[in-house]
């Protein structure tokens, strides 16, 4: 996205001494390329392959594209992925990991599993929806869903 304006603007601090989009740490690392479970880090590019990156695709909306199912599923997230950010050395100490606010019922799980759980004034499916504005995600009501019937019938299929 771009902005443009005609207003006088303070000059921008100067730019920082280190520029490159690379840790130093890089040279002498491939942690997150090999923990990464699609092969989406390439040694050559710089940029990853987002067309293998499991978050993109179990965080967009809509249908689980075709090659998804392909993906090697060694690490099965119900949502995001971030093996490669775990992994990594410059982030040690430096993620914070948060135990979930909430857990889901077994009832709630079947609910969500449900391919059609009708409409929201289903007091169970009222329920999940509050657990998931708690952790955050209130607009994954139909992610949660579609990922979770994916992992099952991988699990079940492996
Ligand atoms: S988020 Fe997961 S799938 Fe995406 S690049 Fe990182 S390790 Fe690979
Ligand atoms: S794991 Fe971190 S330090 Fe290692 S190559 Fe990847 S980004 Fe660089």
């Amino acid at each position: 996205m771009g902005l443009v304006s005609e207003a006088e603007l303070e000059p921008f601090s100067p730019e920082p001494k280190n520029t490159s989009p690379v840790l130093p740490a890089c040279a002498s690392c491939s942690a997150c390329r090999q923990r990464c479970p699609t092969g989406a880090i390439d040694r050559e590019r710089f940029l990853i392959h987002a067309e293998k990156c499991l978050t993109l695709f179990n965080e967009s909306p809509g249908r689980l594209p075709p090659v998804y199912h392909k993906l090697d599923r060694k690490n099965p997230c119900l949502v995001g992925c971030l093996a490669c950010q775990t992994v990594c050395p410059a982030n040690q100490g430096k993620l914070r990991i948060e135990e979930a606010a909430v857990s889901f019922s077994v009832a709630e799980t079947r609910h969500l599993l449900e391919e059609d759980r009708g409409n929201g004034g289903n007091p169970t499916w009222q329920s999940i929806a509050a657990k998931l504005k708690t952790i955050g995600i209130p607009h994954y009501q139909n992610r949660v869903p579609r990922n979770l019937r994916f992992l099952m019938s991988k699990a079940a299929a492996d």
